[in-house]
């Protein structure tokens, strides 16, 4: 008898593939939708309910009718993020004060002159990072930064950690890597010794943070030191089982990280199917699902790694546990030496202990838990 599929929790929505912005690691600015071909409010009717539903770009800030679109979002999961480029900055607190338990990510990939480098517009991090002083003086919760690291930033990296640490805003991470969404097969970490390093420094401070979701997110970024390195995942790629993104033509993909060179087909789109759950539980979902198995990328973005740790948590678990007391002991070490231990407050400038190391005996530990499949 046929397995009965489960039905997802988690749902991308890229609305649009028109952006303001001209990033050097994506160019889907060169590559816009045709405003009057993408999906509406009215299509999206027809997806499921789920927990978490995020909704990205090209920069969902252009749609006319996104209010409508957050509407029909909110009946569908009682959660819901947009990741934004922040530059338009009057409609994000627009939207914010209507619906103030909506989450903001805005993409700040560095300081100020390395940010506006890297998106191709000037003042693009003013913009954000004032768009989120606003929305955290308005009292919006469930806002933060968004970072897509590479050779280029990943010493500012830890400098934005700090600033949003200070701000008491969230910091989600991201390798840089190529996909059919970026319309980028060229995109490249040369120096990886030091984007790990930085990486290491992250977690580390990470794991000395009280709060256990730091800790969580200490192994979600060994997992990218992992990618970056060129090693299996740290846990399978189950995309297209619990969550699934949606395109701004209808097309169901299991993620947003495919390549035409490797493999790329759709489950399905919402446009033409009979339901949601026969598109879900048909044979070409059931034919996706297997390529995702044996899908050679290995990448490790947080959709589809998020939902994989959350469903084998014994293994990130003890990877916690392990490294928190590793952390502990190292810092115990240290102020026997009278040396002062490693947070963003204490100033990297003080740093004592030898990262590479550091970021070697991370990486040997994670190979030993990875194979749940
Ligand atoms: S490894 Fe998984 S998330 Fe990455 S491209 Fe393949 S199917 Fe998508």
């Amino acid at each position: 008898m046929k397995e009965k599929v489960k039905q997802p929790t988690d749902m991308c929505l890229i609305v649009t593939y028109r952006c303001p912005m001209k990033c050097t690691m994506c160019n889907i600015w060169q590559n816009p939708t045709e405003k009057s071909r993408e999906i509406t409010p009215a299509e999206m009717e027809r997806l499921p309910r789920v927990k978490f539903i995020n909704l990205t770009g090209g920069e969902p800030f252009v749609r006319e009718d996104l209010e409508e679109i957050v509407d029909v979002a909110f009946r569908k999961a009682p959660r819901v993020v947009i990741s934004t480029s922040g530059w338009f900055e009057e409609r994000i607190i627009d939207l914010a004060r209507r619906y103030p338990k909506i989450g903001i990510r805005i993409s700040i990939e560095g300081l100020s002159e390395k940010n506006d480098a890297l998106r191709g517009r000037a003042g693009g991090f003013d913009r954000g990072l004032r768009t989120l002083l606003t929305l955290k003086e308005m009292g919006v919760k469930d806002i933060g930064f968004g970072i897509t690291v590479s050779d280029h930033n990943s010493a500012d990296m830890l400098s934005l950690y700090q600033l949003s640490r200070a701000l008491g805003m969230e910091f989600a991470t991201a390798a840089l890597h190529n996909s059919y969404y970026f319309h980028k097969s060229d995109n490249v970490i040369a120096n990886r010794e030091e984007v790990c390093r930085n990486f290491g420094t992250l977690m580390e401070w990470q794991l000395k943070e009280r709060n256990p979701k730091s800790w969580f997110r200490a192994y979600f970024n060994s997992g990218l030191i992992n990618y970056v390195r060129g090693n299996p995942r740290l846990l399978p790629c189950e995309a297209g089982l619990v969550n699934f993104f949606v395109d701004p033509y209808g097309e169901v993909y299991p993620c947003n990280g495919l390549e035409a060179k490797y493999w790329k087909e759709s489950m399905g789109n919402i446009r033409t199917m009979t339901s949601f759950e026969a598109l879900w539980s048909s044979e070409q979902a059931a034919r996706v699902r297997d390529l995702v198995c044996h899908c050679p990328k290995n990448c490790w973005m947080v959709g589809t790694a998020a939902p994989v740790m959350k469903k084998y948590l014994s293994v990130p678990l003890r990877w916690v546990v392990r490294h928190k007391i590793e952390s502990l002991l190292r810092d115990k070490e240290l102020s026997f030496r009278g040396v002062s231990g490693v947070s963003p407050s204490s100033g990297r400038g003080r740093l004592q202990i030898p990262r590479e190391s550091l970021v070697r005996n991370l990486q040997m530990r994670d190979t030993e838990v990875t194979n749940v499949r």
